[in-house]
């Protein structure tokens, strides 16, 4: 059995049209997310086998591409749960709490998202995420699926920036499926991730001897 395996989503693709659109939701699921399972079996398979031969010759390509379609594998499928056709709202609970004392207010946490998911350059992803160190919520931009974020930071709200995304039913407008994206956000999967993260302890803790 494969190591890695596609998720099934928990709606049907054209569940959250008119935000997103179904002919988008099969490809993006369907062909883009399969290809990053993939990848990341297939790219295990090549280091287990450049092991077996002692020849580690391509192993900075191999590391490289476990890395890309590793994250890509593990960003989508958090991306699918983040959202929801029930979704859209604001947080309660917990997660507003933190929301408000590490953003001052959802509104300005909404602006700093979209903001961030608006100006990625290239391909990437913007992420509201869990910061164990100063044990504070903070936003990324992550480039591809795995760089610029910081080392142990858990993300628990992820935008799809990459043109794959958005660009078949939005065309150069990209700002219009993030402000979308608002409508269709499952929050009770955000708040239960914000739990999760902020339960786990990596042993970072900057008072420790
Ligand atoms: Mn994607």
């Amino acid at each position: 059995m494969a190591t890695y395996v596609l998720p099934e989503l928990g709606y049907d693709y054209s569940a959250l049209e008119p935000h997103v659109s179904g002919k988008i939701m099969e490809l993006h699921h369907g062909k883009h997310h399969a290809a990053y399972v993939k990848g990341a079996n297939e790219t295990l398979e090549k280091i287990a086998a450049a092991r077996d031969k002692g020849d580690f010759a391509t192993l900075p390509l191999l590391e490289k591409q476990l890395a890309f379609h590793t994250s890509g594998h593990i960003m989508h499928s958090i991306f699918w749960r983040n959202l929801s056709p029930k979704g859209g709202g604001a947080p309660s609970g917990e997660l507003a709490t933190a929301i408000n004392t590490h953003f001052g207010s959802f509104e300005g946490f909404k602006k700093q998202l979209t903001a961030a998911a608006n100006t990625v350059m290239g391909s990437g992803w913007a992420t509201l995420s869990w910061e164990p160190v100063a044990k504070r919520l903070i936003t990324t931009q992550i480039y591809d699926h795995q760089s610029e974020t910081a080392i142990g930071s858990v993300p628990i709200l992820v935008f799809d920036a990459w043109e794959h995304a958005w660009y078949l039913q939005y065309q150069n407008v990209k700002a219009s499926f993030f402000d979308a994206l608002w409508n269709v956000v499952a929050w009770d999967d955000v708040a239960q991730r914000y739990a999760a993260a902020t339960k786990v302890d990596l042993r970072l803790d900057q008072s420790a001897k």
